[in-house]
């Protein structure tokens, strides 16, 4: 399920159709992300061994970078069956306790965007995850009392883009917790040169190249980079994805040379021309561009942070030497080294 605030990054039909095909389904196919797909193999390996579910695992980190796709994989690892829902799907507790009855043992339940549960929700979940037990109120007033189900021993897989917004109580209940880094450039590479054999275009080493280098190191981008540029390739061109092409088509898009796009060089522009290189909260650099904080929150700001562009300081957050350097904006405060 994809929040409607990373409206930039929701899947379209082909992506989707795509995805089924290019989804690693084991562990092993999985491209990048060794250490987390090291330490998932021990946790696995582990919980088969003693014929146990897993434990409850969550990932967190920007979108793009495959939470659901290492849920599916965890299920299919397991030979179980996954169930799959998001924090603001599951509205009244009602509905939480009939996805838990409903549940066989081992079976992965997946929460996207799981620090979305409501506090009551959450309440359910921690007894469930814990003991493997529901409480039901039965009756209402003073004769009512409760009834506790024992549920089978199943898994829950959570993802969020915030970790920070998960409650204490909630995020204990987790036996593992990893964080999703962004796809270096030969992780990259190789999930555009699968994609590209998927979809049979022509695709030179150079063309591979330049559309990971421009991915933000994340394959949900890179791989809908790739399918602008196939596009662009077929009717400007013969077909062929070439360094060249790729890198004719990715400046139409106005995708830069870092894989910035206009969202990512306004708030960078925001900060420098606006507030004088920052320090400048980030509600303040959301409402001077009018886009949504939580966008910024979620999209812009672990890419520009990644590429240190930006620093996260207590008064909020400023531009690096770097980012002047990349937009070409001569700057003064550095030049007389009065900050760094
Ligand atoms: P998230 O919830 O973190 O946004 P998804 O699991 O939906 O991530 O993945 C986004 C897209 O990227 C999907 O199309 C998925 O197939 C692709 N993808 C993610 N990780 C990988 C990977 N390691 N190898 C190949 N494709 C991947």
């Amino acid at each position: 399920m994809v929040d409607q605030r990373t409206i930039s990054l929701e899947a379209e039909p082909e992506e989707v159709l795509l995805d089924r095909a290019l989804r690693p389904q084991r562990l092993d196919h999985l491209i990048g992300q060794d250490r987390v797909r090291e330490n998932l193999r021990i946790l696995i390996e582990a919980a088969i061994g003693r014929n146990e579910a897993l434990e409850h695992t969550m990932f967190y980190g920007p979108p793009g970078l495959g939470k659901p796709t290492l849920a599916h994989i965890i299920a299919n690892e397991m030979r179980a069956s996954i169930r799959v829902t998001a924090g603001p799907a599951i509205e009244r507790a009602g509905d939480l306790a009939a996805i838990l009855s409903n549940l066989r043992e081992k079976e992965v339940l997946f929460i996207d965007e799981i620090h979305r549960l409501g506090k009551a929700i959450e309440e359910i979940l921690y007894p469930a995850m814990e003991d493997f037990a529901l409480d039901l109120v039965i009756g209402q007033g003073p004769g009512a009392r409760t009834v506790r189900l024992s549920l089978p021993h199943f898994t829950v897989v959570g993802a969020t883009t915030r970790l920070a917004l998960l409650s204490a109580p909630l995020r204990t209940r987790f036996g593992a917790i990893y964080r999703l880094d962004f796809y270096d450039q030969p992780a990259l590479e190789q999930i555009v040169e699968r994609a590209a054999r998927v979809l049979d275009v022509p695709m030179d080493d150079e063309g591979r190249a330049e559309i990971a280098r421009r991915g933000r190191g994340t394959p949900r981008v890179a791989l809908r980079l790739l399918r602008r540029v196939r596009d662009y390739a077929q009717v400007r061109g013969d077909g062929v994805i070439t360094g060249e092409s790729a890198g004719e088509a990715l400046a139409l898009l106005e995708i830069d040379g870092r894989g910035l796009d206009d969202l990512d060089r306004r708030v960078l522009r925001a900060i420098i021309e606006k507030f004088d290189g920052g320090p400048v909260g980030l509600d303040t650099i959301a409402a001077s561009i009018g886009e949504a904080a939580d966008t910024i929150m979620d999209v812009v700001e672990p890419y520009l942070l990644q590429l240190g562009f930006i620093d996260r300081t207590p008064r909020g957050r400023m531009a690096t030497r770097l980012a002047y350097e990349h937009l070409g904006i001569p700057n003064h405060r550095h030049e007389q080294g009065t900050l760094f």
